[in-house]
């Protein structure tokens, strides 16, 4: 039997738009992702040879079956890689959930990258993202992990400078957002505020932080439909960080700050809101997304 333990990382958009939609109604989207320091722990055991999935996880609302992400990414691996396996999955589970955070894709990538790692690699990089793509858009980047601009329904994924030192308060409200119903309603949206992509990746390229966070912003902020969203994001803003915005599909928010003592200030005035339920986290950038530990 193998055993090893993988740290998967959370992820924030620091930008994300919607460029339009596939024939097969996939959205095309272009967004700006980062991986932070806020993990979920995976534990793969592996006996080669054997058969059968088994999952636990310490988030008792999160299915153990074959509709968890993480379950979906082993019996994908194995099945390409023609392999035969048992596979323990133990997640002890730190991302928030229904937060536009891929708590689930961040799971997924880890098994993926994980097994192949543990079988001696049987996928090269090129399989191992198409198997993660049909597990979830979000699989590649968490794979990849960093800062990267993602674009298509999440395959194409481009390097982008480090962003410089920054620090980040993430808040997320009780009421969480449905992905799906998220993109719906932003279909009938009859105007949308894009955000300037363009503009944020010459400011990745200059290094400065003021122009970078300046451009946050996300489409589907106008699709949440979640009155805590937009509540947070002005308890956010009265600590004036560099940029603010939602994540994903909501429905956490994310605040850039340029120094630790700003990011400090605004967790600890802030502090009350943990009493209605709502979640706090303080994180930092890393530069990968999976991470055996
Ligand atoms: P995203 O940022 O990709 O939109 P999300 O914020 O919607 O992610 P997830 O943590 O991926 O949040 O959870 C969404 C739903 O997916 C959950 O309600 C849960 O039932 C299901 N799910 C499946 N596998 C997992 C997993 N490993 N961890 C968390 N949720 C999972």
């Amino acid at each position: 039997m193998m055993q090893a333990v993988y740290q998967a990382a959370a992820k924030i958009n620091l930008a994300l738009d919607i460029l339009g939609r596939r024939g097969d109604g996939y959205h095309l989207m272009r967004m700006v992702m980062q991986s932070v320091s806020l993990f979920d722990l995976v534990t793969l055991e592996v006996i080669p040879g054997a058969s059968g999935i088994h999952l636990e996880c310490s988030a008792p609302e999160i299915p153990c079956d074959s509709r968890n992400l993480a379950w979906k990414a082993a019996e994908r691996l194995l099945e390409a890689a023609g392999i035969q396996a048992a596979v323990h999955i133990s997640i002890e589970k730190n991302i928030p959930s229904q937060a536009g955070m891929a708590g689930g894709s961040a799971d997924a990538a880890a098994v993926l990258a994980g097994l192949n790692e543990m079988l001696g690699d049987p996928l090269p990089k090129e399989r191992l993202y198409e198997t993660g793509l049909s597990v979830g858009a979000d699989v590649p980047f968490c794979m990849a992990g960093g800062t990267k601009l993602v674009e298509g329904i999440g395959e194409r994924i481009s390097p982008l400078p480090q962003l410089p030192e920054s620090f980040f308060i993430i808040a997320k409200p009780v009421s969480g957002v449905a992905t799906g119903p998220c993109f719906q309603r932003y279909d009938r949206l009859i105007q949308a505020e894009h955000p300037d992509i363009p503009a944020m990746l010459t400011a990745l390229q200059g290094g400065n932080r003021p122009d970078i966070f300046r451009h946050m912003k996300n489409v589907l902020e106008q699709a949440a439909d979640c009155t805590a969203v937009a509540e947070l994001q002005k308890s956010l803003a009265a600590f004036h960080p560099l940029g603010c915005a939602m994540t994903g599909s909501g429905s956490a928010v994310a605040a850039a700050f340029g120094s630790k003592a700003e990011a400090e200030n605004c967790l600890r005035g802030l502090a009350h809101l943990r009493e209605k339920g709502t979640r706090l986290f303080f994180v930092t950038p890393v530069p990968y997304g999976v991470l055996r530990i």
